[in-house]
């Protein structure tokens, strides 16, 4: 397949739908669908990816599209298979996430790196790993000395930087340049695939700086507040931290 569709979630995490034409369709065991452009979020850093609809406004007819993922670098979506006769090469299409997912997705994405940020400011403590759900996540640590005290103290240190509403920035940099910022890859194992020319930077100014390929809101008061719900030792080293946002969803 020729040029790559355009992937509006690392440029403008709120776009939210996009009119697009439909290049390539496959129906095997799964039905997928690349489009000319995109606002589905493929998967991947630990975020799910997105769900949502195609709407061909010709006729009306939508399709549920399950989940996306990456393939070769394109884009795909996969619709559910219980939608019928897929569309075609191209129909004309909306495209539009369940917005009210990925916010929440954006907003967790956004609460863990305050929590990342945070660990590592003040205890030194690299991450090894970590998972979410719309509105609730987990990051493991290497960080032995974790109690139960310290969590009540990283949850409300956590808690006061949210509300400091500092910005949150993306930029994509070349690979030299990015690799040149201190700490920048705070993840224990540098998990760059080797020769990427260019590293996505997602920043929380003042706070934290990462390389990252997720969804994020633009400032951390749009995130609230979270709750740590639980932690535990994975290990004598190793700890997990859980956390829940503590605002609903406001679509
Ligand atoms: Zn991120």
């Amino acid at each position: 397949m020729t040029p790559r569709g355009e992937q509006l979630c690392y440029t403008d995490a709120y776009a939210r739908s996009v009119e697009a034409t439909v290049r390539h369709i496959e129906a095997a065991e799964a039905v997928v669908v690349v489009l000319d452009r995109t606002v589905f979020y493929p998967g991947g850093g630990g975020q799910p990816s997105d769900r949502g609809l195609l709407l061909r406004a010709t006729d009306g007819r939508t399709w549920t599209v399950r989940g996306a993922r990456k393939v070769d670098g394109e884009i795909v979506h996969e619709l559910e298979l219980t939608d019928g006769d897929p569309p075609l090469v191209g129909d004309a299409l909306l495209v539009d996430l369940d917005w009210a997912r990925r916010l929440s997705l954006m907003r967790t994405h956004t609460a863990l790196h305050a929590l990342c940020g945070v660990v590592w400011r003040d205890y030194g403590a690299l991450v090894t790993g970590g998972n979410m759900e719309p509105g609730s996540g987990r990051m493991d640590f290497e960080f032995e000395t974790m109690s139960g005290n310290l969590v009540d103290a990283i949850e409300a240190t956590v808690n006061e930087e949210l509300s400091a509403a500092h910005d949150v920035r993306v930029n994509v940099l070349p690979r030299d340049e990015a690799l040149a910022i201190p700490d920048l890859i705070r993840t224990k194992i540098n998990l760059l695939p080797p020769g990427i020319e260019e590293i996505r930077t997602i920043e929380i100014v003042g706070l934290d700086l990462q390389a990252d390929g997720g969804t994020h809101v633009a400032n951390t008061r749009e995130v609230g507040g979270i709750r740590v719900t639980g932690y535990e030792s994975k290990g004598r080293i190793n700890k997990r931290i859980r956390i829940e946002l503590t605002e609903p969803v406001i679509d």
